[in-house]
């Protein structure tokens, strides 16, 4: 039986990477989405991988979008969180609803999509989940309060999570790619991109969605059985954590 693997965020940029690669490891695979539907269209004709519309900030929609894959695929094996927004800005010009944008969206949702699957998860004795943090969640970044929290917060889910879950045959990882060439890169001014973060990447380029894709397979795969509880650094060696 194919396993399930739902990604959030998974019809562009990483997220996109994500669905490709497990989608030709074998799993059957739903992608979840916000509000792009060009993209998602494009996405689902260009790949044929079942797509779903809904805000991981909304804890309901997850609730009701989880039964729904699960009614339409069966139940969730493998949990990867990668939808993710920035608003970024100096925290002494932030307003509310730029923290509580980013806080929701990349932070709470953490709680809003593993709390519907995780039951199942114990009861089957089985699951892989997989956050997807952020080098700035590690070193923090100026004009990224909002972004550097969450993220950071994201580490510590993971392995308070991953500590209740051991026993059960669940997994629960989290990977802080560096600067990877994504919608959410190429919204950056390109100056900035090539004299202020690019100087700063040891292997001399940005990363590939691919790269922190093959690096989601292989911590869903039985070969990662033992790894819990870890966050692993794809950046290029910018940060050394
Ligand atoms: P993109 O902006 O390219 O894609 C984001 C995806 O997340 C889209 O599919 C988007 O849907 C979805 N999404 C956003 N908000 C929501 C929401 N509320 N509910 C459901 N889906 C949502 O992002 P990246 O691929 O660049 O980033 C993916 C993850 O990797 C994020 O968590 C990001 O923080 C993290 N990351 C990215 C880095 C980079 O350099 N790119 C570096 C470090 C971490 P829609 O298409 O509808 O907008």
């Amino acid at each position: 039986m194919k396993k399930v693997a739902l990604i959030t965020g998974g019809t562009r940029g990483i997220g996109r990477a994500i669905s490709e690669a497990f989608q030709k490891a074998g799993y059957r695979v739903a992608a979840v989405y916000a509000a792009n539907d060009a993209a998602a269209q494009t996405f689902y004709q260009q790949t044929g991988i079942a797509v779903y519309q809904w805000d991981v900030s909304d804890f309901a929609a997850c609730q009701q979008g989880i039964a729904q894959v699960e009614a339409d695929l069966g139940p969730v094996d493998i949990l990867v969180n990668n939808a993710g927004i920035t608003r970024d800005g100096m925290f002494h010009k932030m307003s509310l609803e730029q923290w509580q944008a980013v806080i929701n969206t990349n932070l709470s949702s953490l709680f809003n999509m593993c709390r519907p699957v995780i039951e199942g998860m114990r009861e089957r004795g089985f699951g892989r989940i997989i956050n997807i943090s952020s080098i700035n969640g590690q070193k923090g970044q100026a004009g990224q309060t909002n972004y550097s929290a969450a993220k950071a917060g994201e580490l510590g889910f993971t392995k308070a999570l991953a500590m209740e879950n051991a026993r059960k045959g669940i997994t629960v990882n989290a990977i802080c790619p560096g600067y990877i060439a994504t919608d959410m890169v190429n919204a950056m001014p390109a100056d900035i991109v090539n004299e202020k973060i690019v100087p700063h990447i040891l292997v001399g380029r940005l990363g590939q969605p691919d790269e922190i894709a093959r690096c989601a397979l292989f911590l869903a795969s039985d070969d990662a059985g033992y790894i819990t509880g870890s966050t692993i650094s794809v950046n290029g060696g910018q940060y050394m954590a």
